[in-house]
């Protein structure tokens, strides 16, 4: 185990007998969105308890480019500076390749932000996890949720779960990712799918040595470099899912070799290939009476994107002010969660426009400069909401 991780690891979890006891929120999963949206509500004074099916948080299958969105909303959640402080370097420079076209410039300071991070998920999710736990929530890992469980007016007022008693509480939420059990079980209506396009493959090098990210769709590919903790750099490798059938290494580095060759020149591949063919984009209804979804489990986007972490930051910021705001006052629940399910979508259905036709590999150069421009400024929108949320 290396320096990184190591530091990025929890305190061990109290031991939490749950029998007769009462918790404003049950959260189900303890990843980014499940973290993230458990600390807000901790810190508005609910009693939240975060269960997952897995033990701590560990490595995972995900490349983890944060830009502004993501990055403020770390800030904001007082986390940042951990992060960082657990060697994460700091993205100063954005390199865009689109066909011919290249385009380099530097990270503005703009809402507070100077600089864009990429920390590893053994970085990040034990990090968010530590500091929902600081702020008084308990964590219980190794708990496999079934289900929810509902009360004689068709509220949801629990969880089930595989070995053990349900567990009662006045609002569960579902962070439990693009499978989401608590999906399933409280029937969230599909509110657009969107099958897989995208066939994609990564690994962590060392010497390659980036001043920042580096993005490039050339030839129906999609490219890159992503600085991250330890020195290392995460180059990647997408195209389409016809493409899901070649042997990963050979993918990754001939696609590399032909497409960015100063990228791999002197990089040295550290560790084992990961590979995420075909993740479909799903958008789900995230609220009902007694319960939301946040995260992949309401909104699972192609990582083509480099977006579903942002957007479960933002998204465990809308969630919990709809939940602080319904348990305050059982009154104001409709308003409370049109207003998450609406301010959601408002950015989700427009990004989720821009990324299916992204992932679709439809495009030349100039096309997807137009895409990624748009997603500019839809992340421009976010840190003005971000900046004025109450809880953030
Ligand atoms: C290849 C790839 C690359 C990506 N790159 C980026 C990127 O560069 N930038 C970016 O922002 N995003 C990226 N993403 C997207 C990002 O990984 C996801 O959006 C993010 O992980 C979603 O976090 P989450 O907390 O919602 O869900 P998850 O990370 O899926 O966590 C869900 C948790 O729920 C737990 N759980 C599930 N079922 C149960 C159950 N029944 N009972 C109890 N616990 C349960 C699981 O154990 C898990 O801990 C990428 C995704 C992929 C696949």
């Amino acid at each position: 185990m290396n320096e990184t991780t190591r530091r990025g690891l929890l305190q061990a979890p109290a031991a939490l007998d749950w029998s007769g006891g009462s918790f404003d929120v049950v959260v189900v999963g303890a990843r980014v969105a499940g973290a993230a949206t458990a600390l807000h509500l901790a810190r508005a004074g609910h009693k939240v308890l975060i269960v997952d099916r897995a033990g701590p948080p560990a490595d995972t299958t995900s490349t983890h480019a944060l830009m502004r969105t993501g990055t403020l909303a770390l800030r904001q959640a007082g986390v940042l500076d951990t992060i960082i402080a657990a060697g994460t370097p700091p993205i100063r420079e954005i390199n865009l390749v689109f066909g011919e076209e290249r385009i380099s410039f530097p990270v503005a300071d703009a809402h507070g932000v100077d600089a864009y991070y990429a920390p590893r998920r053994t970085v990040l999710d034990p990090i968010l996890l530590q500091a929902a736990i600081d702020a008084g929530a308990s964590f219980v890992p190794e708990v496999s949720v079934n289900g929810v469980s509902w009360d004689s007016r068709g509220r949801v007022d629990g969880i089930t779960v595989r070995d053990g008693a349900p567990i009662p509480a006045r609002w569960v939420i579902g962070a439990d990712g693009t499978q989401s059990r608590v999906a399933r079980s409280v029937n969230a209506p599909l509110l657009c799918y969107h099958p897989p396009s995208n066939a994609l493959v990564y690994a962590y090098f060392g010497g390659v040595d980036r001043p920042g990210y580096d993005f490039r769709f050339v030839d129906q590919r999609n490219v890159g470099a992503i600085p991250t903790n330890d020195g290392l750099t995460v180059l990647f490798v997408g195209g389409p899912l016809a493409e899901a059938s070649r042997d990963g290494e050979s993918y990754l580095m001939t696609t590399l070799a032909r497409l960015a060759p100063d990228l791999v020149a002197n990089g040295r591949r550290v560790g084992r290939l990961y590979r995420a063919n075909g993740i479909p984009n799903v958008l789900r209804d995230p609220a009902g009476p007694g319960w939301n979804l946040v995260g992949d489990a309401g909104f699972t986007e192609d990582p083509i994107s480099a977006r579903g972490i942002t957007d479960a930051l933002r998204d465990a910021v809308l969630c919990a002010e709809a939940i602080d705001r319904s348990l305050r006052d059982p009154a104001d629940e409709p308003e409370a969660q049109a207003a998450y399910r609406q301010t959601r979508d408002r950015f989700a259905v427009p990004l989720l426009d821009r990324i299916v036709d992204l992932a679709s590999y439809n495009w030349e150069g100039p096309k997807a400069s137009r895409l990624l421009r748009e997603l500019g400024e839809i992340a421009d929108a976010e840190c003005e909401l971000l900046s004025e949320s109450i809880l953030a």
